[in-house]
């Protein structure tokens, strides 16, 4: 393989050498032939030498610089878009920093990335990742002008260089109104089916060497994703202040995660129909050393984002069971125990094997475990998470939708799934019974959960009034602070023992 691209250069060599020998054999005898006076030929033959030499430079320049030209394509080109790669994207960015100093010029250095690329990648192949990729590329070169800077510059990212002739609102203008249309003006599914976020800064404002200009881009690029995707983000002073408080709170998960250092709190369901407690959901609390606790609607996603999220999970796992042993909590008492799943846990096997294991080893006594997962992650995902949901269920372990209705699940996915329960979004409890929506949506989910013949849990239940209109209209699983508030493990078991001697609440 090695010497595919060099093998052409024995054969020039070779025939240059054949060429060369027998230009020197046949023509100093033309020569000769033709040229009897000795004066005449030292002549011809001082001409014939200038002229080989001649010929040879030209041959030399020629090949050099065929060479070189495919060298710096090779080096400097995307092979698959064939638009400038990173490295040729960094060269020019550094010169326009330095000349647009020198000059007092401005322009904006804009990257673009594909949402949720790995997953297109991982379902669909990487082919079709290619394929959009390329779509992409040629989606960019026709909706901006030449004066643009358009590069490949790895992976799923794209980067810009706006012309430094455009002010700065027509840039911003402008860049607004690409990113919403890439891939929504090309009238091709694939490109219809995927969005791309977009991270801008300005120079010199924002920055003015290549490596700062590149950072804030990036940042502004994570604020957009951060936002929900899908997106156009300038980046402006305040973003790196919330940028740095988040690593700087990323590198205390890391450090949590690595002590473990995680609470775990309970929080009881009880059933209406039967007046009992029927299980409970397992909540992570961390406890930061100057911030204080900080809330798992925080930490979790952070996580997610960090790649700690299987930590935190199998820690929350490792120490729900520990802890369940511990305080000698059954089934009998408590019958299930529901355990918040993030997707990516889910879809990740080696943490999944490991989880599996941990369950595994004490199924017969533990309180049967329910999983919970989000109705959105569940719907991003569908195929996979079918299947992964599927080889559990094998094994006992049933799932609940959590946060239900929030998503755009429709019945007909729904159905699809191995699931036990749906718990119904806070947001739709709280302003019960006078809600006149959240009422009509409640008793719709009820009615479908029905059909499907799945539990549903209703959280956030805080009043009786509340717990009244659920239960007449066929939800009997409430969880809110009206029945308990989440509670250490000690208190559970308090509140389980308690309850097993008093019957009837
Ligand atoms: P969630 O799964 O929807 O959990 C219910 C949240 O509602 C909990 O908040 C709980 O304390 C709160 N809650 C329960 N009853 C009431 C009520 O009557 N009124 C009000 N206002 N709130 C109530 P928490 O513990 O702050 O958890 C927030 C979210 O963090 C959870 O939402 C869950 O999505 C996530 N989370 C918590 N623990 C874990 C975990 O171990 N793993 C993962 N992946 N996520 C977790
Ligand atoms: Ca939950
Ligand atoms: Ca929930």
């Amino acid at each position: 393989m090695r010497h595919r691209f060099t093998r052409p250069a024995g054969r020039i060599a070779l025939t240059y050498l054949v060429i060369a020998l027998l230009w020197i054999a046949f023509s100093d005898r033309a020569a000769e032939a033709l040229f009897s006076d000795s004066q005449l030929l030292n002549r011809t033959q001082t001409l014939k030498g200038a002229l080989f030499v001649l010929a040879t430079a030209l041959l030399l320049y020629a090949l050099m610089h065929r060479t070189l030209h495919r060298i710096e394509v090779a080096v400097l080109e995307d092979s698959l878009t064939g638009l400038p790669n990173r490295l040729a994207f960094t060269r020019e960015l550094t010169l326009r920093c330095k000349t647009g100093l020198a000059r007092d010029q401005r322009f904006t250095v804009t990257l673009m990335d594909i949402d949720h690329f790995t997953d297109l990648n991982d379902e669909q192949g990487h082919s079709r990742g290619d394929e959009l990729l390329i779509l992409v590329g040629r989606q960019l070169r026709r909706l901006l002008n030449k004066d643009w800077y358009i590069a490949h510059i790895g992976g799923d990212e794209f980067g810009l260089l706006s012309p430094s002739g455009l002010s700065i609102q027509e840039t911003r203008e402008r860049l607004d109104w690409l990113q919403n249309r890439v891939m929504r003006s090309h009238n091709n599914d694939l490109m219809l089916s995927q969005t791309l976020s977009a991270g801008s800064c300005e120079f010199p404002k924002d920055a003015r060497t290549d490596r700062d200009m590149m950072r804030q881009a990036d940042m502004a690029l994570s604020r957009a994703k951060h936002q929900g995707r899908d997106r156009h983000s300038f980046y402006h002073e305040e973003l790196k202040r919330t940028l740095l408080e988040r690593l700087s709170l990323a590198k205390d998960l890391r450090d949590a995660v690595e002590r473990e250092a995680f609470t775990l709190v309970y929080q009881p369901q009880w059933s209406v129909s039967t007046t009992q407690w029927v299980g409970a959901e397992v909540l992570v609390r961390w406890h930061h050393p100057d911030r204080g606790w900080v809330p798992p609607d925080q930490f979790i996603a952070l996580a997610e984002r960090e790649g700690m999220i299987h930590r935190v999970t199998k820690c929350v796992v490792e120490k729900a069971l520990a802890e369940l042993k511990q305080a000698g909590l059954g089934r009998d008492a408590l019958p299930s125990l529901s355990i918040n799943l993030s997707h990516l846990t889910l879809l990740d096997t080696n943490t999944m094997t490991l989880l599996r294991h941990l369950i595994d080893q004490r199924s017969n006594t533990l309180p049967k475990v329910m999983f919970e997962i989000t109705e959105t992650a569940t719907m991003e995902n569908l195929d996979r998470t079918l299947s992964a949901m599927q080889s559990w269920r094998q094994r006992g372990v049933d799932f609940s939708i959590d946060d239900f209705g929030t998503g755009y699940s429709s019945l007909s996915r729904l159905k699809l799934l191995p699931l036990k329960e749906l718990k119904i979004d806070r947001s739709f409890i709280m302003d019960l019974p006078g809600d006149q929506n959240d009422a009509v949506i409640t008793q719709a989910i009820l009615a479908m959960a029905k059909t499907l013949s799945l539990n549903v849990v209703a959280e956030g239940v805080e009043t009786r009034e509340q717990s009244d209109f659920l239960r007449a209209h066929g939800c009997n699983i409430m969880q809110g602070y009206y029945y308990a508030k989440p509670m250490p493990i000690q208190e559970l078991n308090v509140l389980l023992t308690q309850a097993a001697n008093t019957p009837v609440r």
